[in-house]
């Protein structure tokens, strides 16, 4: 029962799958670079290490 997941190089997300993170980089990385963005708050950072950090320090998921 256990997937493998894999995670997107560009957002970091972690899908089941090859084919599941090929179907996302198509629709949410195609042609165009990928900015990190809070899906909170809406801020864009530079990195996906920035969005991390600032995830910990303004919205505090709670998950380590
Ligand atoms: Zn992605
Ligand atoms: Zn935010």
């Amino acid at each position: 029962m256990a997937h493998r997941t894999v995670t997107c190089p560009f957002c970091q997300r972690d899908f089941e799958g090859q084919r599941a993170l090929a179907i996302h980089v198509q629709a949410d990385h195609a042609g165009r670079p990928w900015v990190p963005r809070c899906e909170i708050c809406g801020a864009t950072f530079e990195s996906p290490a920035d969005l991390k950090t600032h995830h910990e320090v303004a919205h505090r998921s709670g998950r380590s």
